[in-house]
């Protein structure tokens, strides 16, 4: 790396001694696309300003909570305000009624909220509960979503068609796995097969319902409507994971945009406001077993956090005018329209994805509808473009396999400037000619 990072490069070296992998989340180490990680000083609006000084148009924002861009003055003078009272007592306050209150007129299906720290509890509790409620076991999940990192989803899939899941890290125990079964995303008779051979031990099926963590890959038509039918014929209950969906994809998340209705819902990231947050909720007569209204034990010494509920009160509040999904949409046509337009005419294999604000170019000619076309993409091609669109000032997610975020503090000029950096980027031309 050149001089424009010594100082990133020079508190790397020093987290490495100190952190595993010098990071606190595997994918800000830049690993897979070959570089060291920028270490951010501050954010401004769509901006970052890292501690070199260099900036960047940022496509991460820290992985879809600043839906407003960063230090959104609205949730900045939230966030003070709680402070002023206050910032954990660890005994119900307001701001959880009122942000419960927003989640359940945003999404209609949530009767009941529980609020959690983060969006892999928000999946580990609601697994519990389909569990319980459902006395079943077994979970379907599919191939390249992710749910967070507790045992029960960290699970590849198995090695035939509706075969039970193998660990996918070392510590998940086979017996956990055992319970999980990992069908094919998009694949609706891979979901019946499961059905069809343990159907009456399925407690749930949870699903991104648009997959962000192999890239954006938006459900087939039909597919989401499929999934509830089965689980309704099958007395299993449906679980949407709209931590990263969840008021990105429209106001009501991906269950207002596609009309499809789950009977539990986990959600994180923009309900905070940028803060730890995550939730989950759904109809009341599920929500209900939860302790101490009912049986299934589930708590957190900082669940419902003041400042956390305070700046998701300030996030939702402003999304309340659906003027704004149309500003988001229209940004992300923007960038995915230039993206194709300024790569038609270069000889470079891609696709691209887009829901509304969610984003991804795929190194791969062809469409992407689950992980095994996901993972045929030139990741080398994205490694580099990705290193090239740095140099340029452009901040992308480090992955082939992520989402880029588009806030509605980006700017047209600033879609049209990273169209231009991209196809810079992939022509090879010098970044300051
Ligand atoms: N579900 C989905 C769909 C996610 O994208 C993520 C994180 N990116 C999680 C769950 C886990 O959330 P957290 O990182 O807050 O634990």
């Amino acid at each position: 790396m050149s001089d424009e990072f010594k100082n990133s490069r020079a508190l790397f070296a020093r987290a490495r001694q100190l952190i595993p992998g010098g990071v606190n989340s595997p994918v800000r180490a830049f690993k897979s696309v070959g570089a060291d990680p920028v270490f951010i000083q501050s954010g401004e609006g769509a901006t970052l300003t890292d501690v070199d000084g260099n900036r960047y148009i940022d496509y991460v924002g820290s992985w879809g909570p600043l839906i407003h861009g960063h230090k959104d003055a609205a949730t900045r003078a939230a966030i003070d305000t709680a402070l002023d009272h206050g910032w954990t007592f660890g005994a119900p306050t307001d701001n959880e009624v009122r942000l419960a209150q927003l989640i359940c007129e945003f999404m209609p299906s949530i009767q009941l909220v529980r609020m959690v720290n983060s969006g892999t509890e928000a999946t580990m509790s609601v697994i519990r509960l389909a569990r319980a409620a459902t006395g079943r076991d077994r979970i379907i999940k599919f191939a390249g979503c992710y749910h967070g990192h507790h045992d029960s989803l960290l699970v590849s899939a198995g090695s035939g068609l509706a075969t039970l899941g193998t660990p996918s890290s070392p510590g998940v125990t086979a017996g956990t796995v055992n319970d999980t079964i990992v069908c094919k995303f998009n694949d609706i008779e891979d979901a019946r097969a499961a059905f069809d051979t343990h159907g009456s031990h399925i407690a749930a099926v949870i699903v991104e319902p648009v997959a962000g963590n192999m890239g954006v890959v938006p459900p087939a038509a039909g597919f989401l409507e499929e999934l509830r039918r089965l689980c309704d014929d099958h007395g299993a209950l449906l679980i949407f994971d709209e931590v990263m969906t969840g008021f990105r994809v429209s106001r009501g998340g991906a269950q207002e945009r596609f009309g499809v209705t789950p009977d539990l819902t986990t959600l994180g990231k923009i309900i905070g406001g940028g803060m730890p947050v995550g939730a989950y909720g759904g109809r009341a007569d599920l929500m209900e077993q939860i302790a101490p209204a009912g049986p299934v034990y589930q708590a957190g010494t900082l669940s419902g956090n003041p400042v956390a509920m305070a700046a998701g009160i300030a996030t939702l509040t402003q999304l309340q005018d659906r003027s704004a999904f149309a500003t988001l949409e229209s940004l992300g046509e923007r960038l995915e329209l230039g993206i194709q337009n300024a790569l038609a005419s270069l000889d470079v294999a891609h696709t691209t994805a887009r829901v509304g604000s969610m984003f991804t170019l795929f190194f791969s000619a062809d469409p992407i509808q689950n992980f095994d076309d996901a993972l045929k993409c030139d990741t080398d091609k994205f490694a580099s473009c990705f290193r090239s669109l740095l140099s340029r000032g452009i901040y992308l997610p480090a992955s082939q396999f992520e989402s880029w975020f588009i806030s509605l503090a980006h700017t047209p000029a600033m879609i049209d400037a990273t169209v231009e950096a991209v196809a810079e980027a992939l022509t090879g031309t010098p970044h300051n000619s």
